[in-house]
């Protein structure tokens, strides 16, 4: 037995349905699904200054395996070779834990309100997360809490995230399905129907939606999509877009100039929302020849559509075989070159 007692909600993992993917594993018994973790490990935690300002737990894994991660030690946890993890840890602990950390001076010198959930992806955890809250809310009623989310929770997980977190902050990848394969491994469709769920009837409880930009993926066409389906559903959600810098297998990709998060601005504003940008812009790059000739042989995967198919360029020369990328019907899910990958460049 893997996991330690922590309440009823540990029979979540015994047919994990907690993601989209739903792959009906018994991580009780060691099984492993995309997200090939099996009890709920925490990878880092600190107070953090970035808003909302928190004491902010850091999950190990994640259901994705998106090529530009900016946290690829912890979210490619267990599998990755620099994958790093602190372990497991009693909810009640860590519950009264972060609630000393958001008292202290520091945690007041930087105006820190909460505990916030992030990852990696917290959803895989989600039972072991509500194990938290529960002993956190029983410790105080002065702190909030967040989670954040890459949004491909199952219908009946989002609900259960709804009722947990006091806010949310939503990272939207792509609009069009042949992107957010490419990216991510994972179909769209799961996370646009919580973004249907989420805006009209939680808007209050989106602290943002952050909509990383890739330079040469997320052309003004894609863009255009992400803000029109954002602005149907409410204009008046908030949306900040994060300029891309190279990390893991994108390492060598050029970062987000500024020219392209001023004009997502100006589309989002076209379309009727309140945008704005952060981040560091412009940082050097180019994209490896022989990822431009992957790409264009795997143009017809991705649905003619050229930014999909160099993302998928990318995973191609890294070893990524199944294009388009689909990692649970992918025979390689559980020695995947993506999350094994080890990246030089840092930025
Ligand atoms: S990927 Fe999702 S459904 Fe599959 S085992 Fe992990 S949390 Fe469960
Ligand atoms: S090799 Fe398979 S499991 Fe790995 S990223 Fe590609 S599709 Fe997903």
């Amino acid at each position: 037995m893997l996991v330690r007692v922590w309440g009823g909600r540990v029979k979540d993992l015994r047919n994990c349905k907690l993601c989209a993917w739903e792959c009906g594993v018994d991580r009780l018994e060691g099984e492993r699904g995309v997200c090939r973790v099996t009890e709920p490990v925490i990878a880092a935690k600190q107070l953090h200054p970035a808003p909302p300002a928190s004491y902010t737990v850091f999950m190990a894994g994640c259901n994705y395996r998106c090529l530009n991660c900016q946290n690829w030690d912890i979210a490619h946890y267990p599998d990755n070779p620099e994958g790093r993890a602190l372990g497991y840890q009693d909810p009640k602990e860590l519950a009264v834990e972060a609630v000393n950390m958001i008292e202290t001076n520091q945690g007041r010198m930087i105006g820190a309100d909460r505990i916030f959930f992030s990852g990696g992806e917290p959803t895989i955890h989600l039972p072991y997360i509500e194990q938290v809250v529960e002993h956190y809310r029983d410790t105080t009623d002065l702190w909030k809490v967040n989670f954040d989310t890459n949004g491909f929770a199952t219908r009946k997980s989002m609900r259960r995230i709804v009722k947990l977190a006091d806010s949310i902050t939503f990272d939207f990848k792509a609009y069009s399905d042949p992107l957010h394969r490419a990216i991510t491994g994972a179909r769209v469709e799961p996370v646009l129907r919580n973004l249907e769920f989420l805006i009209p009837k939680y808007l209050d409880k989106i602290w943002e939606v952050r909509i990383l930009l890739i330079p040469k993926a997320h052309d003004t066409e894609e863009i255009r999509a992400m803000c029109e389906f954002l602005a149907d559903l409410d204009e008046s959600v908030p949306v900040c877009f994060l300029a891309f810098r190279p990390n893991f297998v994108l390492e060598r990709h050029p970062g987000a100039p500024k020219r392209l998060m001023e004009r997502a601005v100006e589309i989002a504003r076209e379309c009727g929302l309140h945008a704005t940008w952060s981040g560091m812009p412009g940082i050097n790059g180019s994209v490896p020849p022989e990822v431009g000739e992957c790409a264009d042989k795997l143009l017809k995967h991705y649905d003619g559509r050229k930014g999909a198919a160099l993302m998928g360029g990318y995973a191609r020369v890294t070893g990524c075989r199944n294009h388009p990328r689909d990692c649970l019907a992918c025979d390689d899910m559980a020695r995947c070159p993506i999350k094994r990958y080890v990246a030089i460049r840092r930025t």
